[in-house]
Order: C-alpha cells, then sequence, then structure tokens
C-alpha cells in the first residue's frame, strides 16, 4: 500500500502553469525540421501550433483536480454490494514513445460509508488517462484516488489497452494487448471478491 502511494507522488508533473508559458510550437517546428520536412509547405504551414494545441488538450489531466472534478458527487449511502463500472474508455499516451495507448478501464468498489457519483468515474479515469503514462502506474493512479476519495472496503481496476508503440513499430503486432490490475482492500485480500470482480468483467 505504501509503495503504491509512493508511487502515485512521484509522477506529480510541475505546475501546469509554469510549463504553458513555455511555446511548444517552435520546437515541433525543429522537430519537422530534423525529419527533413520543408516546414513551409502548405501541410504543414500550420502543423506546429495544431501539435501544441493538441499535446495541451492531451496532458491536460495534469492541470486537473481530482476534487474539483467530483465535486461534491460523494454520497453517503447504507449500501455494501460491489458498485461496478466497466468499459470506460480511455485514451492516453505512453511515455517512453509519445504514442498512443488506449482500451477500456473497469472499476469496482466496496463502498464502507460513501460511493461515487458514476458519471464522476469516467471523468476520474480522464485525469490520469490525459498525462504521459506507463498502463500500470495509470492502473494503480485510478484505484488509490479511488480509494483515498471514499475509503471503500475494497477496489480494484483493470485496465486493457492497445499501444501504438508496439503495433506501429511492429514490435507485437498479434499481442500488443496489454491487461493490468490494481487491487486493494477486499480485493487484494479476498479471492472471491476478486474472482466475483473478473466474472462480472469477462
Ligand atoms: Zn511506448
Amino acid at each position: 500500500m505504501k509503495s503504491n502511494k509512493a508511487t502515485v507522488k512521484v509522477i506529480t508533473p510541475r505546475a501546469a502553469a509554469v510549463a504553458a508559458q513555455e511555446p511548444l510550437a517552435p520546437l515541433v517546428k525543429q522537430i519537422l525540421e530534423s525529419l527533413g520536412e520543408d516546414v513551409a509547405r502548405e501541410g504543414l504551414a500550420r502543423t506546429p501550433e495544431r501539435v501544441e494545441r493538441a499535446l495541451r488538450f492531451l496532458t491536460s489531466g495534469y492541470a486537473m483536480d481530482v476534487k474539483k472534478v467530483v465535486n461534491g458527487a460523494l454520497f453517503a449511502v447504507k449500501y455494501d454490494e460491489m458498485v461496478i463500472m466497466k468499459d470506460i474508455e480511455f485514451f492516453s499516451m505512453c511515455e517512453h514513445h509519445l504514442l498512443p495507448f488506449f482500451g477500456k478501464v473497469h472499476v469496482a468498489y466496496i463502498p464502507r460509508e460513501r460511493v461515487i457519483g458514476l458519471s464522476k468515474l469516467p471523468r476520474l479515469v480522464d485525469v490520469f488517462a490525459r498525462r504521459l503514462q506507463i498502463q500500470e502506474r495509470m492502473t494503480q493512479q485510478i484505484a488509490q484516488t479511488i480509494q483515498e476519495l471514499i475509503d471503500p472496503v475494497g477496489v480494484g481496476v483493470i485496465c486493457e489497452a492497445r499501444h501504438f508503440c508496439m503495433m506501429m513499430r511492429g514490435v507485437e503486432k498479434q499481442h500488443s494487448g496489454a491487461v493490468t490490475s490494481a487491487m486493494l482492500g477486499a480485493f487484494r485480500d479476498r479471492k472471491e471478491t476478486r474472482d466475483e470482480f473478473l466474472s462480472l468483467v469477462k
């Protein structure tokens, strides 16, 4: 548990406000030139600015505040059955190649006293997907954040993803899908709970 928390904190990015002051477009132009492209040709004329906007959006999770995203949608309940949300779509970028990886996240938890509004779970996923990521860490961060927000009896997160860095570079075209999971509390300690989750997301 402690090591999970440390993982989350290590990647805390520098303030997005500071980063946003450094324009990216000239750097993208340099990359294009380094690739031997003619940056003056029509198709590329506005590409640096477009890439900058795209990168800002794809990393906008750094500037998102989990508390604001959830925005009070934490409700006291008398309910102790498993809450599951399957097939939450996500799109992220691998930090090793700056290429997309994308897929689905399945989230489950057993409430202790509180639940999170269901519509907030996909937004929580986006907070961590819209960053430079590795799949394992993103999966852990989602689980850890739910743990911290509502202190459930347990939380499980499974992430199924395909990675462009593997698909496009021909590293592993046939088996480019990767599955990661993070199990905390009852999902880690009780096999029946974990199995119930696994059978429900199958
Ligand atoms: Zn990669």
